[in-house]
């Protein structure tokens, strides 16, 4: 199977501003930041995306979940961020290696479009 493009940053095969990283995923700054903060958070383990996860993925789930608030917080907006899952192309998924979005720097308007 080839390397996603997310794995290749893993793998420091292409250049990225890496944020946080541990065992089981990367921080990376997101190439075309959508907010002052914009960040992807990447689980080293190659999931498409999110529906393709299983119970077998539980922990490493819920650690991205607990990265992205302390990324959040590190970042200076531990109060006031946002997660994004794109999830499928058709809701706007490009890279497909599950990734969680952090957003914040800037008002969140409600519904995302
Ligand atoms: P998504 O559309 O949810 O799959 O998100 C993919 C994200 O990856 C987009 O926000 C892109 O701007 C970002 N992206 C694509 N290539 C790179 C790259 N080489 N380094 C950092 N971010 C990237």
């Amino acid at each position: 199977m080839a390397k996603t493009l997310f794995e290749k940053i893993i793998d420091r095969e292409l250049p990225a501003t890496i944020v946080y990283e541990d065992t089981q995923c990367v921080a990376f700054r997101d190439i075309n930041p959508a907010a002052p903060v914009h960040i992807l958070l990447v689980p080293r383990k190659p999931i498409v995306k999110l529906s393709d996860a299983d119970a077998a993925d539980q922990a490493l789930l819920g650690h991205l979940m607990l990265v992205a608030s302390k990324i959040a917080a590190a970042e200076g907006f531990g109060e006031a961020y946002r997660l994004v899952v794109n999830n499928g192309a058709a809701a706007g998924q490009s890279v497909f290696h599950l990734h969680l979005h952090i957003l914040a720097g800037r008002p969140m308007k409600w519904p995302p479009g």
